[in-house]
């Protein structure tokens, strides 16, 4: 969420986000398309990444946060009802839950600082980093070519049709997909 608006990570390109998104599913060995997001991150968030903790914190606390991430205190929190709505499948909300899963992965580690001078460059927002990791891990390169469009797509990655379509116009620019 906008918790990090006006903070600078270090550049890091989508390549990498790919990478990263990768070398987990490798790692939990899920070969599958849909991916286990909140099984993942409550099971297993204190292995990947270190130290995190996970919290799920009720509309009075979280406010119009669907989910944050504190980086220093190494908690990820997700709102009762997201939290609840990822784990019965809800698209958007497992979308919200990998996004933060991303804030943990990419920002706990790195120094962040605050921009005022210049405009923040895309690949070095760690709002844009974590959508963009959210995506990749949720809708895996190594399955797309399986779908025929972003409706089967949204299907079978269990994401909403907006976060396929997004996704698949990412892996057409990239000749991963052909249009
Ligand atoms: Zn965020």
């Amino acid at each position: 969420m906008s918790t990090l608006l006006g903070i600078v990570a270090p550049p890091t390109s989508r390549k990498r986000l790919r990478w990263v998104a990768d070398k987990l599913r490798k790692r939990l060995k899920w070969d599958e398309a849909w991916f286990p997001i909140m099984e993942v991150i409550e099971t297993a968030l204190g292995d990947i990444a270190p130290g995190f903790v996970f919290d799920v914190l009720d509309r009075g606390e979280m406010g119009l946060n669907h989910g944050l991430t504190l980086v220093q205190e190494r908690r990820l929190i997700l709102r009762e009802d997201v939290y609840e709505g990822a784990c019965n499948g809800q698209r958007r909300d497992r979308m919200t839950a990998a996004h933060e899963l991303g804030h943990a992965l990419l920002h706990a580690d790195v120094a962040l600082a605050r921009r005022i001078d210049k405009e923040v460059k895309t690949y070095e927002d760690p709002e844009w980093q974590a959508k963009a990791f959210a995506g990749e891990l949720l809708i895996s390169s190594q399955h797309i070519g399986g779908c025929r469009d972003y409706r089967q797509a949204a299907e079978t990655f269990g994401v909403s049709e907006d976060a396929a379509r997004q996704q698949m116009r990412v892996f057409e620019k990239e000749g991963i997909l052909l249009k």
